[in-house]
């Protein structure tokens, strides 16, 4: 038996493991199965090249719990190690990347934006364990080694008996670990870490029912086999090639990857790159309605198909954060903070190419098969309009998918509608108009007007939509947004013919005078000729100032510098409506204020502004008048 220190010069690192990333704790069970995985695909490369002349079989690792014992037990088919290797790999290069690895992180330790804690490596088992043994026997023709080390830098070296080939790892749990004796604790882990790595993973048993056989009789009771209980899949979809796989097959990894979650996804992205940097995954747009917010963290990020985070910020663009899926990457530097990682070149290209890749498969899509395309625009407008608004790489090829429907259902693409109103919608600049709605049901009277004149209303209701309208419209210098209630109609697009007044000059300025006498003073009273059958009074919210306003509430408020910006109507009178010519000729005042008043609150409720007192006095004054 050989006995000796690890590493004399340093200090006893084992209490630091201890205290090293206290909540991550876990991750112990992730390093050693990849060790086991990483032992088993070396081995099997060793024989593909001749090096070793040993069968390969079909290697499994196992993992054992005995509660009674404390033990955990993880087993390999690996190629094992000798003695001499032992001493190497886990007392020196084992050690020295633990000890660079406490060294490097010891500060940041709380700071979990090392992503997914990579690197820790075998040494790791002391998070949990106060002891630990090696048991293993090497493909060599050399006698098993058995290691064992108690948590101080003093190990013990000895011959073994095991004769089959692979690696026995023992961990002996600490008192304040015992946690991880539970099976549930460590079926739970081996399915969040291990779930796709390319080894099976053996963790007890289960019971299956044999099928019947051909002729058995009636009463015949089916046979039940005890079998091993694989937990992972070691060939996840995103490892294939999408020629390999159905739009079934990427369902099917959809419900493996999130069995709670009953929705289809819309639609999937496979993405499969190998130079100049790896990447392979599936990102899928779920369902997403208007909310931003839920949906977030659902991508998770493996490396050789061994789990990292469902943390994706920094690697992949913000906007695509709200989809979800698998991304595969071993260029991923994961010993660097979040901040790192955004100045880090390599992850700038991949977040580039993703952004690319997302971008062309939604065009291809919506050339395939546009009416699909239409039908699930809003699960997908939100996520398009963010990436337009934050990626410019994005928004550049964002004008070959992204839709514009109108209110009753009509999608277009901004240069077909561009076509399409050139002749009937322009202002007096000669600007094409886009008119708009955000809301069908708050806005109704204002999209009837504008559709009875034969103009396209189009239907914007995003909450970001404030936003992207103001950089499209700073984009194209022809184009401007207005919303249906931001003006009177006739204001908005140019007419050619120009409604006489009925009323004069002289007669204007006494009737805005009278209206100024009941009206508040958050409306400003805008007197225009119309045609007779337009609504006599209506309320309008100047397009600027109310864009601005919801750009401030959603985000970037100081941005502006505006702070809460007051409300700004206008009331615009039709100085050619009977209503008009009747308040202008009420000698009688408080008639007159009545009209007013009563004219004022039917133009709120139309923009849906009566609310509170203001709608039970106008109940009151409305049974007055008919009863
Ligand atoms: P890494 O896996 O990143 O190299 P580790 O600290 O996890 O770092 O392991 C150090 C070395 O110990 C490995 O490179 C490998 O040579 C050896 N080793 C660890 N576990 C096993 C195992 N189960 N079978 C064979 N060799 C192993």
């Amino acid at each position: 038996m050989t006995t000796g220190k690890i590493n004399v010069s340093v200090e006893n690192i084992f209490p630091l493991i201890k205290k090293f990333l206290y909540s991550d704790h876990e991750i112990f069970l992730r390093e050693l199965v990849s060790n086991g995985t990483d032992a088993t695909l070396k081995l099997k490369h060793l024989i593909s090249i001749g090096e070793a002349k040993v069968e390969y079989g079909n290697p499994i690792i196992e993992i054992k719990v005995d509660k009674e014992g404390k033990k955990i037990h993880i087993i390999d088919q690996g190629l094992g190690m000798t003695a001499d290797e032992v001493e190497k790999y886990i007392n020196q290069v084992a050690f020295s990347g633990a000890e660079e690895f406490l060294d490097k992180y010891k500060d940041s330790a709380k700071d979990s934006g090392i992503i997914g804690h990579f690197g820790l490596g075998f040494y790791s088992a002391f998070m949990v364990a106060e002891k630990v043994e090696i048991i293993t026997k090497s493909y060599k023709d050399e006698p098993a080694a058995h290691w064992t080390c108690d948590g101080s830098p003093e190990f013990t070296l000895e011959p073994a008996d095991k004769t089959s080939r692979g690696t026995e790892i023992i961990l002996h749990i600490a008192e304040d670990s015992l946690e991880f004796l539970e099976d549930s604790k460590i079926s739970g882990l081996l399915n969040k870490y291990n779930k796709f790595m390319p080894i099976p993973i053996k963790f007890g048993t289960k019971t299956e029912t044999l099928p019947k056989p051909e002729n058995a009789p009636e009463d015949y009771i089916n046979e039940t086999v005890e079998i091993d209980n694989i937990i992972n899949n070691p060939n996840p979809a995103w490892t294939k090639q999408p020629t390999e796989l159905s739009d079934e097959d990427y369902k099917n990894f959809y419900r493996e990857l999130y069995p709670m979650q009953f929705e289809e996804p819309l639609f999937n992205i496979h993405l499969n790159v190998d130079y100049p940097f790896n990447l392979t995954g599936i990102l899928y747009f779920p369902k997403l309605g208007s909310d931003m917010q839920i949906q977030k963290d659902k991508i998770q990020l493996y490396q050789n198909q061994v789990y990292v985070t469902d943390n994706v910020e920094g690697i992949v663009p913000e906007f695509l954060t709200m989809l979800k899926g698998v991304i595969d990457s071993p260029d991923i530097p994961l010993n660097v903070s979040r901040s790192g990682l955004q100045a880090d070149g390599a992850v700038k290209k991949i977040s580039n190419y993703i952004t690319r890749k997302v971008a062309d498969k939604l065009k291809a899509l919506f050339n395939e098969n546009r009416a699909d395309f239409e039908a699930k625009w809003n699960d997908i407008k939100i996520v398009l309009e963010y990436g337009m608004l934050s990626e410019d790489k994005f928004y550049e090829k964002a004008g070959a998918f992204v839709l514009y429907p109108t209110v009753d259902d009509t999608y277009f693409t901004l240069e077909e509608l561009k076509e399409k109103l050139k002749e009937n919608q322009t202002d007096k600049d000669g600007k094409l108009v886009i008119l708009y709605a955000g809301n069908k049901d708050a806005q109704h009277s204002y999209i009837e007007t504008a559709k009875d004149k034969g103009y396209e209303v189009l239907l914007l209701d995003s909450p970001i939509i404030s936003h992207l309208i103001q950089k499209i419209e700073g984009d194209n210098s022809g184009l401007t947004f207005v919303r249906v209630d931001s003006d009177h109609i006739d204001n908005l697009i140019k007419k050619d013919e120009n409604t006489i007044s009925k009323l004069s000059d002289e007669e204007k300025e006494t009737l805005k005078t009278s209206l100024e006498a009941y009206i508040p003073k958050a409306y400003s009273v805008q007197l225009e000729a119309m045609d007779s059958q337009a609504a006599p009074f209506i309320i309008t919210q100047p397009e600027f100032m109310r864009r601005m306003k919801e750009m401030s509430q959603s985000g970037g408020g100081g941005m502006f510098g505006m702070g809460n910006m007051p409300e700004m109507y206008n009331l615009v009178v039709n100085t050619n409506s009977d209503l008009a010519s009747n308040i202008l000729n009420t000698e009688d005042k408080s008639t007159q204020e009545n009209l007013v008043k009563q004219a004022l609150d039917l133009a709120k409720l139309s923009q849906n502004l009566l609310k509170g007192e203001e709608l039970t006095a106008f109940v009151k004054r409305s049974f007055d008048l008919i009863k």
